[in-house]
């Protein structure tokens, strides 16, 4: 068995009903191991408007991390994902941060996430669930990672009402 750590956002529609349905879509083919919260987040770079739910998820596959990823795009492609312009708006964006401690380095597929130890909307989650995760490039724990990150962008504890 492999662990995936996922990254999970979305800014458009019932943003906290399309990260259930997310998990619910995941789980059919994988075993969910720990849940982040939900948090809220300004949107990141330019050409997004909506602020996004972000969440992390830590699941149990069997899949290699090629399988992962077509995987988590059929269920972007699912939930109605368009894909358009760059960091532009959408309804569930699913990114693999982590595969076991494998560095990846293909045309289609960068693990860890290249961009997660910029990004508080990540870091914050991934802290709350496996704080002590040694990032295998960086050699730094998520605590670690999310005091060095200068990202400005605030990140909240989402709830409901
Ligand atoms: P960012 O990658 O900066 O978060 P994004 O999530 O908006 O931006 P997408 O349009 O969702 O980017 O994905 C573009 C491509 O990134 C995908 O088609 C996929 O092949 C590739 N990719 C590379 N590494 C990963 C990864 N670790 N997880 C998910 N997709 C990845
Ligand atoms: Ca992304
Ligand atoms: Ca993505």
């Amino acid at each position: 068995m492999h662990q995936v750590v996922l990254g999970l956002g979305g800014n458009m529609g019932d943003r906290l009903s399309l990260l259930d349905k997310a998990s619910k879509l995941l789980v059919q083919k994988m075993n969910l191991e720990k849940a982040s919260s939900i948090y809220h987040t300004a949107a990141w770079g330019g050409n997004s408007q909506g602020a996004y739910l972000n969440q992390v998820l830590v699941l149990n596959t069997s899949m290699k991390a090629e399988e992962c990823l077509n995987f988590i795009q059929q269920i972007e492609k699912q939930l109605g994902r368009k894909r358009e312009v760059k960091w532009g708006d959408r309804t569930m964006d699913i990114d693999i941060l982590y595969f076991d401690n494998e560095i990846i380095n293909t045309e289609r597929l960068k693990v860890p996430h290249p961009q997660m130890t910029l990004r508080n909307f990540v870091l914050v989650p991934l802290v709350e669930v496996l704080p002590d995760y040694i990032h295998p490039e960086f050699g730094k724990s998520s605590v670690e990672l999310m005091q060095a990150c200068e990202d400005k962008l605030k990140v909240k504890a989402w709830q409901e009402g």
